[in-house]
């Protein structure tokens, strides 16, 4: 479980129930509470690009169909 710092508490707290949410500015943070008070916490990862995360959408080449052409003539 990630940690996180507590406001309500003064202290980092490990953050229980996280959930890793994407951000409308494409970050990405995680989301979950505080174990002592319950205090909800949102512990903001850093960068677009984390290691051993989703590769970027532009480097992702569509997967091509590799099916034989239907239309065959078959000369017989
Ligand atoms: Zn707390």
């Amino acid at each position: 479980m990630p940690e996180g710092y507590c406001v309500k508490c003064k202290a980092k707290k490990e953050i229980v129930n996280g959930v890793e949410e994407v951000m409308k500015n494409g970050r990405r943070a995680i989301k979950g509470k505080c174990p002592t008070c319950g205090t909800v916490m949102f512990k903001i990862l850093g960068g677009k690009a984390a290691p051993g995360s989703t590769p970027p959408p532009d480097a992702s080449a569509p997967p091509t169909p590799a099916a034989a052409p239907s239309g065959t003539p078959s000369t017989s």
